[in-house]
């Protein structure tokens, strides 16, 4: 996804041109600026039954349930867009706005569908889980941005962690179904990776490292509903042994970092639960 290096040179320019982050801490609270959704109309045929599907199950108010539990101080639009064939996703700064293509969706949809996902309601979970872990994903790089948080470390790592935290809140069968949905996207796309420079140079880890990185964060979270990809070798021991304190730091950096903007100074579980209701 094409986000990082337009974040970097737009956060260069806010923090050159803006308030210093003592300043901005400083403000008094504020209500927060609204939180807009779009969802244009597909230019093709084929991406109809997408945009009619994600509409009826109001995903883009999903997230705005989502993003209200934050005060921000700028406003953002969540937009599902028809990109003329590009399936792609990608937050922009100077517009502050996290954008899908249905083309996206489409693809994601024909990779996590062949078996064994083997319900409908497994396979609509696993497709709705790939589109809000992206939306998810494009709304930490937003967060980062808007909110000035600071990242140590890779940015699309921190991203892919904010998505799996908000995710894992939910009730654990949902969560399950979308973190196997998420980790067949993973698997698929590891099929075509080849250790090549321009690969191993990417600003994202390899296909692998995000799936082991999102198992281990689903294991440390909640070792009942996920404790089988450990028995089944789906997540190495070696690994597994870690997720705990893995999943306890992210967890208290996510907090932490956001606290001061979080409405009741906590990512609030019921309002994950409530805002991906219609989803899921
Ligand atoms: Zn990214």
């Amino acid at each position: 996804m094409r986000c990082a290096l337009a974040i970097i040179i737009a956060s260069t320019l806010l923090l050159g041109a803006g308030p210093s982050r003592g300043e901005s801490h400083r403000r008094s609270p504020s209500p927060g600026a609204p939180v807009r959704v779009f969802y244009d109309r597909p230019l093709k045929a084929e991406s109809l039954a997408i945009y009619r599907s994600v509409k009826s199950h109001r995903v883009l108010e999903g997230l705005r349930e989502v993003a209200a539990g934050l005060r921000l101080p700028r406003s953002l639009t969540f937009r599902f867009a028809a990109c003329r064939g590009a399936a792609d996703a990608w937050y922009e700064p100077e517009t502050r706005t996290v954008t899908v293509c249905y083309e996206y969706v489409r693809e994601v949809k024909d990779r996590v569908s062949p078996p064994p996902v083997r319900t409908g309601a497994e396979r609509q979970d696993a497709v709705f889980g790939l589109v809000a872990q992206a939306f998810l994903h494009e709304t930490g790089h937003a967060l980062f941005h808007l909110l000035e948080v600071p990242v140590l470390g890779r940015e699309e790592d921190a991203a892919d962690q904010f998505a799996a935290l908000v995710l894992l809140e939910l009730p654990p069968g949902q969560a399950r179904h979308a973190v196997d949905g998420i980790a067949r996207l993973f698997r698929s796309l590891a099929a075509e990776e080849r250790a090549e420079p321009a690969v191993l140079a990417d600003d994202h880890s390899l296909a692998l490292q995000r799936l082991y990185g999102l198992l281990c964060l689903a294991y440390g979270a909640d070792r009942r509903t996920f404790g089988d990809l450990v028995a089944s070798g789906a997540l190495p021991r070696s690994r597994a042994r870690l997720c705990r304190a893995e999943y306890g730091l992210a967890m208290d950096a996510l907090h932490k970092l956001l606290r001061p903007h979080l409405r009741g100074g906590r990512l609030e579980r019921e309002r994950v639960r409530r805002a991906f209701r219609g989803m899921f």
